[in-house]
């Protein structure tokens, strides 16, 4: 195991069966040993630094249904809300203090009758703070809205495939849902030039080795500028709350693969992770993760934004705590970078 570890790192990729082999028979040495390879390579790239990302979930209503997702159009015991400009203009007014120089605008899928609005708002803030990334996160759009978006001032666009297996697609979304579309959508991203993220839930309902093994092959035939990935979360009115969390361990394993394949690519430490743990976040690190992405949110709407039950929106979790995780990184060796924190690499790696 040790020795395709090893390879892995020289290489940057395995075959299938390695691959299959590596996910079904780790232990508990060989887990250390693949997060130690993964930290080394993310220290080799970016130092001890970690870039940090204020996410602001700007609303939470949803036309799609996912199966997994709290916030998903079903569900009719979450409190809807959606935040204006000025509110959002806001909440970056008191990032860009703290520190922040990217934004992420992340929210439920909308229809496209909000796409002006989002245009006007990537403008303003572009307009205001110059010197800031704007990443968004918004779901399935139009290759217009996308490039009307572009053309705005956002940089960066985070759309995970979470499953690259049809099949599983269909297990985890409802029939209007398909695969299909959401590549295209990714394709469409990364041909007007965002800087691209993808990735998957460790762990979700009918998730197999197999399912992990296409996931692995297809982000290395994409090769997005960011990957992220978090354990699933079960969220107590879906129709998936009877099912486990996902596990520390594959997902500490998936985030020091993706990092020895991708050695320059953005991974966040996902709230999900210090959600599962409280150490989830550190752990992330040390295996490979270079980005964390405190909550900007108004408080008093954190949260309504609830994807799985337990959502840390507090503590190192949250902007305002960005005291304690500088304490907390420190703690292990790292410290704050606080850059835009592009993407950049080599041309061998584009
Ligand atoms: N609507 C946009 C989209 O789907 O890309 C952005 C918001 S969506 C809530 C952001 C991510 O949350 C999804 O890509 C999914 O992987 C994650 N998510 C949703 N429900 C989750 C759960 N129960 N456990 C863990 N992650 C979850």
């Amino acid at each position: 195991m040790i020795e395709l570890i090893r390879r892995l790192r020289r290489e940057r990729s395995l075959s299938p069966d390695e691959f299959r082999v590596l996910l079904s028979e780790y232990d508990e040495t060989d887990l250390k040993a693949i997060n130690r390879e993964a930290k080394e390579v993310a220290q080799h790239v970016f130092g001890n630094k970690i870039y940090i990302r204020g996410l602001i979930e700007i609303g939470n209503r949803c036309r799609n249904d996912c199966y997994y997702c709290g916030i998903r159009r079903s569900n009719r015991h979450v409190e809807r809300y959606r935040l204006n400009n000025d509110t959002i203009l806001k909440c970056c007014r008191q990032g860009y203090v703290l520190g922040f120089r990217t934004f992420v605008l992340q929210g439920g899928e909308e229809n496209e009758a909000t796409d002006e609005e989002m245009t006007i708002l990537i403008k303003n803030i572009r307009t205001e703070f110059p010197d800031v990334a704007v990443t968004l996160s918004l779901g399935e759009k139009s290759p217009m809205s996308y490039k009307r978006f572009f053309q705005a001032g956002a940089s960066r666009y985070l759309l995970r495939h979470e499953t690259h297996n049809s099949a599983h697609y269909h297990f985890l979304h409802p029939e209007s849902m398909s695969l299909a579309n959401r590549l295209h959508c990714l394709n469409n991203l990364k041909s007007i030039g965002f800087q691209t993220g993808t990735g998957i839930m460790v762990g979700s309902p009918g998730q197999t080795v197999d399912n992990l093994v296409e996931d692995i092959l297809f982000i290395s035939e994409f090769r997005p500028q960011m990957i992220g990935i978090g354990p699933f979360l079960p969220h107590r009115d879906t129709p998936f709350a009877q099912y486990p969390p996902g596990s520390m361990e594959q997902t500490l394993l998936l985030l020091s693969i993706f990092r020895l394949m991708h050695p320059h690519a953005l991974i966040p430490s996902t709230t999900a992770l210090a959600t599962l743990s409280p150490d989830g976040r550190e752990r992330g690190i040390l295996a490979g993760a270079n980005v964390v992405m405190p909550n900007l949110s108004p408080m008093n709407e954190r949260g309504k934004y609830s994807l799985y039950d337990n959502k840390a929106f507090t503590g190192a979790e949250a902007a305002e705590g960005l005291h304690q995780l500088r304490r907390s990184l420190e703690k292990i060796g790292y410290e704050i970078d606080y850059g835009r924190g592009d993407y950049s690499a080599p041309n061998e790696y584009n």
